[in-house]
């Protein structure tokens, strides 16, 4: 642990998702206060930080990876923590964000849309969103996973059931419960 006063430090990063997994654990309510003096949030949606710092000791990661920046990211945190959970079914199967799987590498219809339809200024937008990946994947099969938390999204009490046990050393509750929490 290397956060200030032995405070656990605790990323929570959004890739591909809805943003439906964070909102499960700011669902925590009252359960949040047992976590204050135990952790330190480092990198978060919830919080202004641009860069995903070093030597994080756990991060829930919610969403699949869809795009470059995803791609980024998740390379990022895996070399620069600790244990690394998968966090809800996008995470952990490509979930909702793989639906448009089926319909092949995006840059086709892209083209369709912004260089054959219309008539003016043709050109696949690149410069303020980033590149789609051909295929939606969920987190594991980018990068090292230490523990899967499925859900659409994870019930509030399976998210602190599972922190508690992380922040205690101890193992995680049974695999079956989480795995259909
Ligand atoms: Fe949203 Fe469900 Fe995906 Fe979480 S698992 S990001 S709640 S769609």
């Amino acid at each position: 642990m290397n956060g200030s006063r032995g405070r656990v430090r605790l990323a929570t990063v959004w890739l591909g998702g809805c943003s439906g997994c964070h909102m499960s654990f700011l669902d925590l309510d009252e359960l949040l206060f047992d976590l204050v003096p135990r952790v330190e949030v480092v990198y978060s949606p919830l919080a202004d930080v641009k860069v995903y710092p070093e030597h994080v000791d756990i991060a829930l990661v919610e969403g699949a990876v869809a795009n470059e920046d995803n791609l980024r990211l998740a390379r990022t945190l895996r070399d620069r923590t600790r244990t690394v959970v998968s966090f809800g079914d996008c995470a952990v199967t490509g979930n909702v964000t793989a639906m448009r799987n089926p319909l092949g590498d995006p840059q086709a219809i892209l083209h369709a849309v912004y260089v054959e339809a219309v008539d003016r200024d043709p050109g696949v937008p690149d410069r303020v969103v980033p590149t789609l990946l051909p295929k939606v994947l969920p987190l594991h099969q980018v990068v090292s996973v230490d523990h899967f938390l499925p859900g659409c999204p994870p019930r509030a009490e399976r998210i602190h059931q599972v922190l508690v046990a992380l922040l205690d050393g101890r193992p995680l509750p049974d695999d079956r419960d989480i795995r259909f929490g």
